[in-house]
C-alpha cells in the first residue's frame, strides 16, 4: 500500500537500516509529525528484544528501547487516517 511506505530521513542517522549504539534500528518514516519542532516520527526496532515503537528524528541516534533499556515511551509513527492524505 502506498500509504504504508516508509522512507529514509535526510540525515545519516535517520536512514532506513541505521542502527544506533544502543542497538535500536531505524525503519524510516511515514512522515508523521513528531512531538519535537519540525521532526518526523521514525519507526524504530529494538534489536535486543524486538520491540517496535516510534521516535522523533532528532532522537534516533541516541534512542533507548522503552521496553528493555528504560527509554521514553514510544510515540505514534503510523498515520491515523489512512485515506485522508492521498496525493
Ligand atoms: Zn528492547
Amino acid at each position: 500500500m502506498e500509504n504504508c511506505k516508509f522512507v529514509s530521513g535526510t540525515g545519516g542517522t535517520t536512514e532506513i537500516g541505521y542502527t544506533n549504539k544502543n542497538d535500536q534500528q531505524c525503519h524510516g518514516t511515514l512522515k508523521v509529525k513528531g512531538t519535537d519542532h519540525l521532526q518526523y516520527v521514525y519507526r524504530m526496532e529494538c534489536l535486543r528484544c524486538g520491540y517496535v515503537y516510534g521516535a522523533n528524528g532528532s532522537d534516533v541516534h541516541e534512542r533507548r528501547c522503552p521496553e528493555c533499556q528504560g527509554g521514553a515511551p514510544g510515540i505514534r509513527y503510523w498515520r491515523a487516517e489512512a485515506g485522508a492524505w492521498r496525493s
